[in-house]
């Protein structure tokens, strides 16, 4: 994650060692993951230490936070890098990324007109996705 160490830095934070070992171990796994798991493949790093690098990065768009139906959540890396919204599937887990800049409009406005000051949003579709919907 070449491109994630570099924004980190262009963004002004300091590529800390334990925030350098959070990258790598995040780079090193390929599917969701919870912060448990996360932690467990870093036995010298806190928890809590684990938690905010995640929150930092996520806030950097390089990780994404997926809530799931069941309440749980996981931790993904983004593909795009940006903010983007997921397609969740119910059967497989799979998390598909997808953009829409009027939905961001929409979702602004509805704010602006309850005079609600917007610090962020997230949204979750759950279904079927492709392959999983075509079976059973
Ligand atoms: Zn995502
Ligand atoms: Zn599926
Ligand atoms: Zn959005």
């Amino acid at each position: 994650m070449t491109d994630s160490t570099e924004r980190l830095e262009d963004t002004g934070y300091r590529l800390t060692a334990p925030r350098r070992a959070v990258l790598d171990a995040i780079a090193s796994i390929n599917r969701p993951f919870t912060i448990e798991e996360l932690s467990e493949g870093l036995p010298n790093i806190g928890r809590a230490t684990v938690f905010r690098t995640v929150k930092l990065l996520q806030e950097l768009d390089i990780v994404c936070r997926v809530p799931l139906e069941d309440g749980s959540v996981r931790y993904e890396r983004s593909r795009s890098g940006r903010h983007h919204h997921h397609l969740i599937c119910s059967v497989c887990g799979s998390v598909t990324e997808f953009s829409d800049p009027s939905l961001d409009a929409a979702i602004e406005q509805n704010a602006t007109s309850a005079s609600f000051e917007l610090e962020s949003h997230s949204a979750e579709l759950y279904g079927r996705c492709d392959s999983c919907r075509t079976t059973s």
